[in-house]
């Protein structure tokens, strides 16, 4: 985009680990990530763990393991390094000590000791008024030098408050909306370092975006009442301030932060799942994965929302994110994930979707892979599946010793027991005799339909119900070369039994 800023691009995810890695989250890194890969600048992951109360440990982990399941690499933070660092807050202590000191010198801050108990009888005191400015009424912002010695004397808790300008406005631009301009008046005296020592939120966000030179910030819309405080504390140091987009949240806010216990989806559900993490249990590709999150608030052609990740970044814009966006219903990444499923080769197939069938059966995972029946029965489900979590019950039939099914399925429709038995006698022995080859077998049955005075559906139905115990099955062929002839025709024999018994 036509961006004044001659800078050259960094952008920044800068999560707080404070729990999984959300949908929304993961949809922010990606627009800062193509981004990023379209002007061939930067994108950095930060840590804001400065809020020690709702740290949760497995988060970060969490975070880094999903953007890089999504394959968003970052090329500045954990566990990368690069110049700016370090990328955990926690670590950047003495960064913010030494700019509020900064800010308290130039006048633009000051120390407020004001005790729990007074704040506590303030905003008692304001709401009983319906006080609209609702906030700290500066009462140390105005302390004499005597009375400031006096507090530091006693050594009692402070924080560190930022002196907002009284009056005025503060306006910002918006690179994807228009936005009114604040009332400075509404914003009281925010604290910059809190009576532990740790920065807030806003300070430590405004610290390090300057020092990690980050030029453009795109995030999530929750933060645009933050920015009037920003744009002032930019304005206090003193720097260049960077340019702004505001994406939409993509969920419905009753979901955020919450931990989600559901494991499965019930078919049809089109609720989206909370966390990158739950996408990925459930059996959906990372490719399909970046393609749906992309299009969420961004379009990449009128004629088709399936792309490519170089096709994306060659055509990312910012000024092209939809500020009105909200999200997609789950079918619509059903339907994709199909799509990158039938786009993959085989043996990656049977590669990503081996574990899933493997926690499904509880059959060990070196086990299925050595099964010479794997490689046969993926192709034959490919078409049929939206998730790596589904096939299981198609191919089963194909990995265990014995198959159970009603022995009244055998039966043709249109024919008794006997004449079922009459025919699977035939097809026995056609099995026996023939090479197992698909392109043998294939005429050869059909031929023997016609031998028999049967529809082909009716023959076809019979071996498929004996061989598989299921009516409905991947490709009868397929499933037979699966098997291999010696079990094939051990099923044929245990059908044969039920039928005599039926008859
Ligand atoms: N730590 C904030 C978060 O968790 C960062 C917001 C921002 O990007 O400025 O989303």
């Amino acid at each position: 985009m036509g961006m004044s800023d001659n800078r050259p691009v960094r952008v920044r995810m800068a999560p707080s680990p404070t729990g999984y890695f959300h949908l929304g989250s993961a949809r922010t890194a990606l627009f800062n990530w193509l981004f990023a890969r379209h002007t061939g600048g930067k994108f950095i992951l930060r840590v804001e763990d400065t809020d020690r109360t709702r740290y949760v440990p497995d988060s970060l982990q969490d975070i880094v393991d999903s953007l890089g399941w999504l394959g968003l690499d970052y090329d500045e933070g954990p566990g990368v390094g690069g110049d700016c660092g370090p990328y955990f807050q926690s670590e950047r202590l003495p960064i913010y000590h030494e700019w509020s000191d900064w800010l308290i010198r130039a006048g633009h801050a000051y120390r407020c000791y004001c005790s729990e108990e007074r704040l506590d009888a303030l905003r008692r005191e304001q709401a009983a008024r319906k006080d609209e400015a609702l906030g700290y009424d500066r009462h140390c912002r105005y302390l004499t030098a005597a009375q400031r010695s006096e507090h530091e004397a006693a050594g009692g808790p402070s924080v560190v408050r930022f002196a907002m300008p009284t009056e005025g406005q503060t306006s910002f631009t918006d690179v994807l909306r228009k936005l009114k301009p604040w009332e400075n008046s509404q914003v009281r005296d925010p604290v910059l370092i809190k009576s532990d020592g740790f920065p807030t939120y806003h300070f430590a966000n405004v610290i390090d975006d300057h020092f990690m030179a980050i030029t453009h910030i795109l995030r999530g819309d929750e933060w645009i009442s933050s920015v009037p405080l920003h744009v002032n504390l930019y304005r206090a140091f003193g720097w260049e301030m960077p340019i702004y987009a505001h994406v939409p949240l993509i969920l419905d806010p009753s979901g955020v932060g919450k931990l989600s216990k559901r494991k499965k989806r019930a078919a049809g559900d089109e609720e989206l799942l909370t966390f990158v993490r739950e996408y990925r249990e459930a059996g959906y590709l990372p490719e399909a994965m970046f393609n749906f999150l992309a299009i969420m608030g961004w379009s990449y052609s009128p004629d088709t929302d399936l792309f490519t990740r170089e096709q994306a970044i060659a055509k990312f814009d910012i000024a092209d994110i939809n500020p009105a966006a909200g999200a997609l219903p789950m079918s619509k990444l059903d339907w994709m994930n199909g799509h990158y499923i039938r786009q993959l080769a085989a043996a990656d197939l049977t590669e990503r979707i081996a574990p899933f069938w493997s926690q499904e059966s509880g059959i060990p995972l070196e086990q299925l892979h050595a099964d010479p029946a794997l490689p046969i029965v993926v192709p034959l489900i490919q078409e049929r599946i939206k998730t790596l979590a589904e096939g299981w019950d198609l191919v089963d039939f194909a990995f265990v010793a014995e198959i159970n099914y009603e022995p009244t399925m055998l039966i043709a429709k249109g024919l008794n027991a006997a004449q079922t038995l009459a025919a699977l006698k035939s097809l026995h022995r056609v099995l026996a005799e023939l090479p197992f080859d698909e392109a043998v077998l294939d005429p050869a049955l059909r031929n023997l339909a016609g031998e028999l005075g049967l529809k082909v559906g009716q023959l076809f139905g019979i071996l498929r119900v004996a061989t598989t115990g299921k009516a409905v099955a991947p490709p009868l062929f397929g499933s037979l070369l699966a098997l291999g002839r010696e079990r094939v025709l051990a099923r044929c024999t245990r059908a044969e039994e039920l039928l005599r018994a039926l008859s």
